[in-house]
Formats: structure tokens, sequence, C-alpha cells
């Protein structure tokens, strides 16, 4: 017999199969889906207020008698009103209702009632318009739980559907969360938690639910993620044999950072000392020199015989890192090599030919690297940068080339580190969190459209100065109409605005032979003005760039913004930032005085975590990590518990083989069934 949670909706009474159509809508199939379709919110019917107390323009409660005869009105079309006058004992208050014929009998004389509502305040008095209402019994339940619906399906009907499945609960259900764990940190079991988050007894047993099932579902996802990286944690490391670092650091046109130069030695010593392979994110902000890292970490395994391969997410990136990695190694016995969709079928061929018979050192490349053609004799090293932009599995291809290489991941999105702990569970983590000396901040400031003129000629001063800018073009999807759109824009400054200045254009539906072309000469000088779509977002790096355009800026998203910015402020001449928006949205502009009021990477990624929630902040499909459906990635305090927890279960059995995680183990299962895990 199917457990209750697999039974289909359709078992409950009162739900056909019309009905379960809407809950399907809600990813609601089963009755198990049902009782984790936790509440959205709770209206809080426990602590009624005084009238006079009642706020203008808030949603609050009040515990009052009909104090005067209830008045119907007529309105114009057929529409009616009934206002009628309620009192605490102290003050009256108006409640009005529109074309209901029952509220006349409903509502009772000497009755007490609780009104729920918003409250505006005003010359005429007090008013709440259409309150929901029940009658006061004193022990009604306080927290009334507000359920994400669809259209045709009311609070009511998913609460009568909640309350029914949960009275089908049997006394005993099994917990993925093991007893022992449960009692050390006096957690809820699951079938409380799952009646009190949906009918809490009260705010404090609505809190233990919570996080419960908060810490159960940070635990499932965090155990999924370190025990799923495909036996890395088994796998022998192949490990170099000599530290050539100070000879790499010879090589530098600059002196490291100090904390450059501590993450540089965190990727050889564990490449020379580890018994498992080098998992290891470096986490630095835009501009902190991340490449000098991972070029580092080439060079040594070049040295030490082995193969690299170097992945970044756009073409323009990794021709950049070829560039750099090659004038680095000039004058050196590595040989360097450029992998991307845009080479050559013929070049490609000999490139591939050369990378499997062991005669290049380092490959630099985009997803061109992990398709099936590509294999490599030796590849000891696998690097990704801004990590971000890869899923797990593409991740995963790029280690599948080689025989459990080692694997280092860059990523320029800073994060809270015991955040950064569950998402890259499976990782050490260097933080290089330090900027090359000699920068100056850069300025930032928000105009309307109507100041661009006045944006045009800062520009222009700046470009005659003999520096460049960047003019940004918000392309969400880069699709035709868009890119006209950006190409009529940069047609148009070429024309008229600046049309003394070199103007060029760049963006991501570009073949790429010239999309490298403009990026050479932009970098040369030969262009001072770049016209630009989001491919210059990550990574890009011209250092005579002291301007950043942002139109429409509100369309960016804050860690996208950063990452704009992050174009500019490169080198040591002072820099500005420009974002250009008329949006009025309250939400935007939060997000610009963000951008305005401070640089720091870390505080940005805390504020886009705060205004976007970690649901957008961590998009599914870049990180390749299942959606959180309770918990909240900026719960730091149920985070660092969750932690805590992870450690101790691991510390019991480093692969839940144990038979009290079986329930864990199908939780994980559960989780991650879409993705390609070895657990079983
Ligand atoms: P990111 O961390 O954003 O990838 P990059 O590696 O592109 O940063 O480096 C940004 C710029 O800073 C590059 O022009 C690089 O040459 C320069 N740079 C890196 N490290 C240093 C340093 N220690 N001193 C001076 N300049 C540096
Ligand atoms: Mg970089």
């Amino acid at each position: 017999m199917a457990s209750l949670f697999e039974k289909p909706i359709t078992s409950l009474k009162g739900i056909g199969t019309a009905k379960a159509q809407l809950f399907n809508k809600l990813g609601i199939d089963s009755v198990g889906a049902l009782l984790y379709h936790f509440p959205r919110s709770f209206e809080d019917w426990s602590n009624p207020v005084n009238i006079s107390d009642a706020v203008s323009g808030e949603t609050c409660c009040i515990r009052a008698k009909l104090s005067a005869t209830m008045r119907e009105s007529r309105l114009p079309g057929n529409r009616f009103m009934v206002r009628a006058e309620v009192s605490d004992g102290f003050d009256a208050m108006r409640i009005v209702f529109f074309n209901n014929k029952y509220i006349t009998s409903m509502l009772k004389y000497d009755t007490e009632y609780l009104f729920y509502g918003k409250v505006t305040r005003d010359l005429g008095g007090v008013q709440m318009v259409s309150p929901e209402f029940s009658v006061y019994t004193g022990k009604q339940n306080d927290l009334k739980p507000i359920y994400a619906l669809t259209a045709g399906l009311s609070n009511k009907a998913v609460q009568n559907a909640v309350k029914q499945a949960c009275e089908l609960l049997p006394s005993v259900v099994a917990d993925p969360l093991p007893e022992f764990i449960r009692k050390k940190y006096s957690l809820m079991g699951l079938r409380d938690a799952i009646i009190n988050i949906h009918n809490p007894s009260s705010l404090k047993a609505l809190n233990s639910a919570k996080l419960r099932l908060c810490v159960e579902e940070l635990l499932v996802l965090s155990l999924g993620i370190k025990t799923m990286k495909d036996g890395r944690n088994v796998a022998k490391a192949t490990n170099i044999l000599k530290d050539y670092t100070e000879e790499f650091i010879s090589l530098l046109p600059f002196k490291p950072t100090g904390a450059q130069y501590r993450a540089m030695k965190d990727c050889v010593n564990d490449m020379l000392k580890s018994a498992t392979p080098m998992n290891r994110l470096v986490q630095g902000d835009v501009g902190s020199g991340k490449t000098a890292i991972a070029a580092c970490a080439c060079y040594n395994v070049a040295k030490n015989g082995g193969q690299s391969a170097f992945m970044a997410p756009t073409e323009i990136l990794a021709e950049q890192h070829f560039a750099t990695l090659s004038k680095l190694f000039l004058g050196t016995d590595i040989r360097i090599s450029l992998l991307t969709g845009s080479t050559k079928a013929s070049e490609k061929n000999r490139i591939r030919a050369k990378l499997q018979a062991g005669e290049i050192d380092v490959i630099v490349g985009t997803h061109a690297l992990i398709t099936d053609k590509t294999n490599f004799k030796n590849l000891m090293l696998a690097v990704t940068d801004e990590q971000h932009r890869f899923g797990v599995s593409q991740r995963a291809k790029l280690v599948a080339k080689g025989e459990d290489p080692h694997l280092l991941v860059m990523s320029a999105t800073p994060i809270p580190r015991t955040l950064a702990l569950i998402i890259y569970g499976d990782l050490d983590i260097s933080v290089v969190d330090e900027i090359p000396p000699g920068r100056q901040p850069i300025d930032t400031l928000h105009i309307t459209s109507a100041k661009r003129q006045r944006a045009f000629g800062f520009i222009k001063k700046e470009i005659d100065k003999g520096n460049a800018a960047y003019i940004v073009c918000p392309l969400v999807q880069e699709d035709e109409s868009e890119l006209m759109a950006a190409e009529e824009y940069a047609a148009e400054l070429m024309l008229k605005e600046f049309s003394d200045y070199a103007v060029g254009i760049i963006h991501g539906k570009m073949k790429y032979s010239e999309k490298e072309k403009t990026m050479a000469e932009f970098a040369a000088g030969n262009l001072q003005l770049l016209v630009a779509t989001t491919v210059i977002e990550v990574g890009v790096d011209v250092p005579r760039a002291t301007v950043m355009m942002i139109e429409d800026a509100d369309r960016f998203g804050l860690s996208q913004l950063h990452q704009l910015r992050g174009r500019v402020g490169r080198g040591n001449t002072k820099s500005y930032c420009i974002l250009v928006s008329d949006s009025t949205s309250e939400a935007s502009q939060q997000r610009l005085s963000v951008m305005c009021s401070t640089t720091d990477g870390f505080k940005i990624a805390d504020e886009d975590l705060k205004l976007r929630g970690p649901g957008d902040f961590f998009g599914e499909r870049q990180h390749g990590l299942p959606k959180l459906n309770i918990a909240d990635f900026s719960d730091m305090e149920t985070l660092k518990l969750s932690q805590d927890i992870v450690k101790d279960i691991l510390s019991v059995s480093p692969d839940l083989s144990g038979d009290e995680f079986k329930g864990l183990r199908g939780a994980i299962r559960r989780l991650f069934k879409s993705s390609e895990g070895t657990m079983n």
C-alpha cells in the first residue's frame, strides 16, 4: 500500500479531477507534495490591537463588537455597500463591505469578533474595507496560514485540503532526521513539524517547526552536494613533485598581493601534498587578480610534466586569458593553445591531435574543451573561471577529461563564508580579500536619461585625456530585435554624438573573429569607445578603460551591475560608472543606491541576497542546485546550525551508509533526482 505521502491528491475528499488540476499547477500532485506546500506567510490573529493604536496603511487585527445599526446603500451600476460601526470599548471604527448581501445576516449584534484587514485613518475616522472576520472565542487558531495560490483555487480550499491531509497522518511518520540528531539539537519531529507549519498551535511551535524543516532542507542539500561529487573524496591524486611558485612569480610583471600569494600556495600545497585531488574554490572580488593564481597553478603543473585545461565562459574571456598566459610564459618552454567554438575546424583538429599527443601543456578555451572530441594525454589540472557561469555538470565534464585531475574553480561572486560552505560544500576555499595596490575607488552615479547629454560630454573629456569608455546596453535575450536596437544605438552614437571618435560595437551574436578584432583594437587604443552588450560582463580586462555607462541600469541585477562595473577601475587612473535609469520603482532605486554607495563585492552580494531573495541570486540554472522550498540562504544562523549537523553526521558515517540515514539518502535522491549523482 502506498504511504499517505505518495497517494494522489484526488484521494482526499472534495478533490476531483478539476480541482486536482488546479493543485497540479502549483506543483502538487500527491498528498506528500501538498503537505510540503508550506504557507507563504501567516495572518496573525493572536494580537488584536486597540483601534486607537492601529497604524494607518497597515494590516492588523481588531477585537470589537457592532456598536450601531448596519446600513446598506446603493451604488451606481447595481452595486451596493454595507457600512457598520464597531467598537472595542474605547474607540469606534467603520467597517465597509461591498456587494455582499449575506453580511447583514452574518454579523450579529452583541457578539465579539476579530476583524482582520488593512486600516486607513483619515479625517473621517478609522476604517477597514472588507475585513476578514471570525467570532472571538478566546481560543481560535491565532495564526492563519496563507498559501501560494493559482486562479480558481482559494486559500480556504488549500487550507481545507491540508487540514484533511494532516488529520490522515499516521501516528508515526518516518523521519529523515536520525533520532540522535533530533535529540542532540532538540529538533521537532517531522510529524509535529508538518502539523505546526500549517496550523501552528503557537508562535513558538511555528518557529520550532520552521527551524526543523529548514534544517532538514539545508542538510539534505548540503549532504547531497558533499556526497555526490562522483566519488572524488575517495579518488587518489596524481601529485606534482616540485613547487615552482617562486619561479612563476619572477615571470609576473607585478608583485603579487599577500592574498594572491596565499591562494597560489594553497593550490600548490593541495597538488603537492593532498592524498585526494585538489578541489579548491578561489573566491575574490572583481579585479583582485585571480588570473595570476590560475596561471601559477597551470605553470606548476606544466613544469611537473602535466597538462592543464583553463575553461572560461565566453570567447572574449578565453581569448584574453590566452593572451595573458602567452605573454607570461613567453621565453619559457611551456606550450599553450587556444580552443573555442570559433577556432577553424582544421585548426581545431590540429590542436586536438596535439592535446592527445601531449604536445600542449596548457589549453585555454570555452565549452569546446568539454566536447567529446577533446581528449588529453595527461590532464592533471582543470580550471574553471567565473564559476557562476557554469553548471555543476559542466565542471564535472571537464574533470572527467582526466584521471582524477586537480580542480580549481574561480568565482568573482563573493558570498558569505557560511553560505559558500553549503553551495560549494565539496570545495576548499581560498579567499582573495585584497585588491592590488594603487587602485582608486570607482565613483558611481545614478542619472536619469535627461542628463545623458552631460554624461556624453563627460565621456568625451575622459577619452580626450587618452582613456577609453564602455557604454553597455541591456540585451537580456540577445535576440534579433534587441540586437538591432543596440546596433542602431551604436550607429547613432558613431554618426552623431561621437562622430569625432573611434567607436566600436561588440555583442554576443558577432562572429568570433570580429569580436576578437574589436576587443583587440579597443585594448590597443585604436577604439576609444566600445558600445557593448553584457558579453563584456565577465572578466574582460582593459585597464585603460575608465568610464562605464550602463543604459537602463535598472534592468540588471546587483551582482551583474557589480561585474559590469568591474570592467573599469582596473588600472591606476580614477574611474567612473554612470548608471542611467528612469525607473521609479522602489526596488530599482534601492539597487542603484547600493551601487552608488559601495564597491565592496561582499556587501553588494549581501544586499543582492536581501533584495532579490536567494532563489534569484543563486539561479537554479547557474549553480545546478535544486530550488529551496522553505530554507533561506540569507539566514546565517540556520545555515550555521545545519553545517554543524552535517559535520556530526559525516563524522559518524562519511558516506551515509548507516541504516539510520536511509531517510536522508532517500531525501537526497529525491532532491537531486534530475542530476546524475552516484549515490544509491
Ligand atoms: P580578476 O580577479 O577580476 O579576474 P584579473 O586577474 O583580471 O582580476 O586582474 C585584474 C588586473 O589587475 C589585471 O590587469 C592584472 O594584470 C592586474 N593585477 C593582478 N594582480 C596584480 C598585482 N598584484 N599588482 C598589480 N596588478 C595586478
Ligand atoms: Mg577574472
